[in-house]
């Protein structure tokens, strides 16, 4: 079958691999010069299905709640206009709080992630691609002591679930990272996950379009789609300025674009942007840069090593699609890094960057078909999109090849909502 990829972020590139593999004639269809110039360009770099919480929980409320008109909240919501679609999800994020939902959108999340990363690591068994990758885990520490003896009980209900989430004391915390020393008697505590790993999303994506290319699959650069031509209960083409494209099937891979193309099919995908900020330090001489990828809780940061640069991300605003870099929040990302790595790079030479989340009410990808019978979707991988782009692309190759996928699609399709 002949399929156009509609993006070439790192879901929509995995998911070409996976269609060229599965023996299709594949086109990506990409209005940027290059794979993976937007989200997928410079995020946390941290594959942590060990940590596939969702957002939407019991305790994030009454955070919400305390963080409100502060400029420097982890989570800042900027909900002064009316939006229809908006303040909807915003409902539905809401409905998601419970203990029971959000258990439920863990299982489903995990489901994904889980099998992305044993797909990850077979891919590159197979291809040698390497992308700065470190496989020494993933440690997530914490100040307060409230959250660490929390963190220490979800710790053992997913052990239970056959996850390896293990509470360390401050002092295995150093013995793991030693680049924490400086801020030792601020700990409480850490959760280590050995099997979680690092690496920079971007070398992956251009590394792996090539070798998608090398397999046959056609890019499209500079392409941008204005929208999605229909025939019934079928998609017929994808409309740009050079004219239509046509396949006998369609998967979109949009990111944060992906619900602005489904709209006129009639098709309402709850995805918003969630704009978050990274800052890319050249680790030059200094010593006190980590190995280990980290999380800080109370900051909402990740800290990943990718070769000779410390990337650290986190925050997480929601303005809609604006781009642009407020230079408060970047800067804020770098006092955070700078005081729990005091010498974990040259800070003077530090790259920023703030990208868009494509954020579902659930935190839950939206993955599967659509009343569209060509048509399918893989977006709104949210936080977790390098972390499960590998799995969603095989579970999509499956779908549009006819074949029963790896992992129960049960919860991931836009038939939940
Ligand atoms: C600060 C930050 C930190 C993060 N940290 C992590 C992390 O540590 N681990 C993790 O797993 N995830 C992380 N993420 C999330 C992850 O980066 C995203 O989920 C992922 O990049 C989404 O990939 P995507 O391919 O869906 O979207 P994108 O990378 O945005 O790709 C979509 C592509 O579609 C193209 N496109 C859109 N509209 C059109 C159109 N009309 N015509 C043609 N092309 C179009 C775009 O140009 C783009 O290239 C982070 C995100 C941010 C912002």
């Amino acid at each position: 079958m002949k399929v156009v990829v509609i993006g070439a972020g790192v879901v929509g590139t995995t998911a070409a691999w996976y269609l060229a593999k599965a023996g299709h004639q594949v086109v990506v269809v990409e209005r940027r010069e290059a794979a993976g110039l937007e989200t997928s360009f410079a995020n946390g770099g941290q594959i942590s299905p060990c940590h596939a919480e969702p957002w939407a929980n019991p305790t994030v409320l009454p955070k919400v709640l305390k963080w409100l008109g502060r400029e420097d909240a982890p989570l800042l919501f900027r909900w002064g206009r009316w939006d229809p679609a908006l303040w909807a999800w915003g409902l539905r994020f809401v409905m998601n709080c419970t203990a029971r939902r959000a258990e439920v959108n863990t299982s489903r999340t995990l489901r994904v992630a889980l099998y992305s990363r044993a797909c990850l690591q077979e891919l590159r068994e197979e291809t040698g691609i390497a992308y700065d990758q470190q496989t020494r885990g993933i440690l997530h520490v914490y100040r307060d002591p409230r959250e660490f003896q929390h963190a220490c009980a979800a710790a053992e209900v997913m052990r239970r679930h056959g996850l390896d989430r293990r509470p360390e004391t401050v002092t295995d915390c150093l013995a793991i990272e030693p680049a924490l020393t400086a801020v030792a008697s601020e700990l409480a505590g850490g959760i280590f996950t050995p099997d979680d790993e690092s690496g920079d999303a971007h070398k992956f994506t251009t590394q792996l379009a090539a070798l998608a290319a090398a397999k046959g699959v056609e890019f499209r650069w500079n392409v941008p789609i204005k929208g999605l031509m229909r025939d019934g209960d079928r998609v017929a083409g994808v409309m740009t300025a050079q004219g239509p494209i046509t396949a006998d099937c369609y998967v979109l891979a949009a990111g944060c674009d992906s619900p602005l193309l489904a709209r006129p099919l009639g098709l309402s995908l709850p995805i918003i942007p969630a704009k978050g900020y990274s800052m890319t330090i050249p680790v030059a001489n200094h010593l006190g840069a980590p190995t280990v990828s980290i999380t800080d809780d109370e900051h909402k940061m990740v800290y990943s090593r990718l070769g000779d640069r410390l990337r650290a991300a986190g925050t997480a605003e929601m303005a809609g699609y604006d781009r642009s870099l407020n230079p408060r929040r970047a800067n804020l990302i770098l006092e955070n890094a700078r005081r729990l790595f005091p010498d974990g790079g040259d800070f003077g030479r530090a790259e920023p960057w703030a990208g868009l989340r494509p954020v579902t009410p659930d935190s839950v990808p939206l993955l599967g078909g659509t009343r569209f019978r060509n048509l399918f979707l893989d977006s709104g991988h949210g936080t977790l999109g390098w972390t499960m782009s590998c799995g969603s692309g095989r579970v999509i190759a499956d779908l549009v090849s006819g074949r029963m996928p790896d992992i129960d699609t049960e919860g991931l399709g836009l038939d939940r909502f």
